[in-house]
């Protein structure tokens, strides 16, 4: 696997429609950009199964009905990937242990979506991936930073 220019809008988009195909019905998904194109150079399998495990996290939150908001905001250099739920939220103590290998409060969870969505956005892509906010009456937003 190798990092090849790739552009990440059109990317994000794909992912997004391919998996609210097989997330539950009641939850309504949108997908919203301020460009159509934005090159960087992305191992475009590795980003869309992040991209994948953060909406199931997030349909898993919503337990079958909300709103998850997949949205891209881009600058000069970098671009901004938000992906937003009306989820039951992350109390403030666990938003660090959550990205540790194992740490999961799902019955049948394994806990290793978030630990590997982190070494794949910040040692693979040297972006950044964190909770920008999160209550338990708004639900949870994740984001992703990556550079030009
Ligand atoms: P798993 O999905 O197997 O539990 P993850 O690493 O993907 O493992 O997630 C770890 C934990 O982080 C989850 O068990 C859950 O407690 C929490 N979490 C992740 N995403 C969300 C979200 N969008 N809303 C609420 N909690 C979340
Ligand atoms: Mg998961």
């Amino acid at each position: 696997s190798e990092l090849t220019k790739n552009n990440i809008v059109g990317t994000t988009q794909q992912t997004v429609n391919y998996i609210s195909q097989r997330i539950s019905k009641g939850i309504e998904v949108n997908f919203k950009t301020d460009v159509e194109e934005f090159n960087i150079k992305l191992n475009e399998s590795l980003y869309s199964w992040v991209i994948e495990n953060l909406m199931k996290n997030a349909a898993d939150a919503m337990q079958n009905k909300g709103v998850l908001d997949i949205i891209i905001y881009t600058q000069n250099k970098y671009v901004e990937i938000s992906i937003k739920d009306t989820g039951s939220g992350i109390p403030s103590k666990l938003q660090k242990k959550i990205f540790e290998p194992g740490f999961t409060t799902k019955k049948r969870g394994w806990g290793l979506g978030l630990s590997l969505a982190k070494r794949i956005i910040e040692e693979y892509h040297n972006g950044k991936i964190f909770v920008a906010k999160s209550t338990k009456e708004t639900g949870t937003e994740f984001k992703i930073l990556l550079r030009k």
